[in-house]
């Protein structure tokens, strides 16, 4: 399934950096961000939803949308992929970046993950940016399309919003500098189930490139990545990461 001079190759790598995407969340049934937008959602483009443009026209919609992420999120498990990450971990400091907005990492018992693009479950003040606590998520699936009123500050009263990076915004500037800091020094990136396209994350193969790491790509498709990836490994994360994890002897 994966070839020898990969498994060497990551059997001699000293530090090394998982970079994920939302590919290996896609086997837990979340699905990817193309792919996301399902039923009454289809009307609309991801960018559209995931923007301050669209929080401010019409905060109940884009609320709705993302408290419907946040329960079908409650409601998937992490997968092999995840819990392969997981036990590697328990034997060897990996380093997790990832791009997810999802929590499925930790609850597959992963720690110290650099979330580049936030967290789903969490969520801040619009405007004085003050933290709102999310009470569990709703543990039916709201309609597709449904409006939620988002909850308000309780020290301003304005709009609490979802603590993800929107398009258009920057990152938060630990998470970025600690993922450029795992990237210049690491001597391998595994980047699982990413296409590479949102700036700045994709970066982080080219960081570590540049400070003369390998790259290892996991994604049964072509992806912007190819073009900087040492070994491309087409198949999916839940399938090869089991092995790899296997063959290392760590499970
Ligand atoms: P993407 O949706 O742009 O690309 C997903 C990639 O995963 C594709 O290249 C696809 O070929 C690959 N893939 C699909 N199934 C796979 C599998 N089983 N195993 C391995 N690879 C597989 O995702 P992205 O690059 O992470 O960027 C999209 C943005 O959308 C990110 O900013 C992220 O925050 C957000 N997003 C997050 C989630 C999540 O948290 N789970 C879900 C959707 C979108
Ligand atoms: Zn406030």
């Amino acid at each position: 399934m994966v070839s020898e001079p990969i498994l060497n190759t990551i059997k001699a790598a000293r530090r090394i950096v998982v970079f994920s995407g939302a590919g290996l969340s896609a086997e837990s049934g979340i699905p990817t961000f193309r792919d996301d937008l399902v039923g009454l959602w289809q009307q609309y483009d991801p960018e559209e939803l995931a923007s301050s443009e669209a929080f401010a026209k019409d905060p109940e919609l884009v609320w709705g949308w993302y408290e419907w992420r946040r329960s079908r999120l409650a409601q998937a498990q992490p997968n092999a992929g995840h819990i392969a990450i997981a036990q590697w971990q328990q034997h060897y400091p990996l380093t997790i970046v990832t791009q997810n907005v999802d929590n499925l990492h930790e609850r597959a018992g992963s720690y110290s993950v650099i979330h580049m693009h936030g967290d789903l479950n969490k969520a801040y003040c619009s405007q004085c940016k003050h933290p709102h606590p999310l009470v569990a998520a709703p543990a039916n699936l709201p309609p597709e399309g449904a409006r939620i009123q988002p909850p308000q500050c309780e020290l301003c009263q304005n709009w609490v919003r979802p603590g993800v990076v929107w398009f258009g915004e920057s990152l938060i500037d630990a998470d970025l500098r600690a993922a450029i800091y795992a990237a210049e020094n690491c001597d391998l990136v595994l980047a699982i189930g990413t296409s590479g396209v949102v700036q700045p994350a994709a970066l982080i193969p080219y960081w570590a490139k540049e400070k003369g790491a390998i790259v290892i790509q996991i994604n049964p498709n072509e992806s912007a990545i190819d073009v900087v990836s040492d070994f491309n490994v087409r198949q999916s994360a839940a399938k090869v990461l089991p092995f790899i994890v296997q063959a290392m002897g760590y499970n």
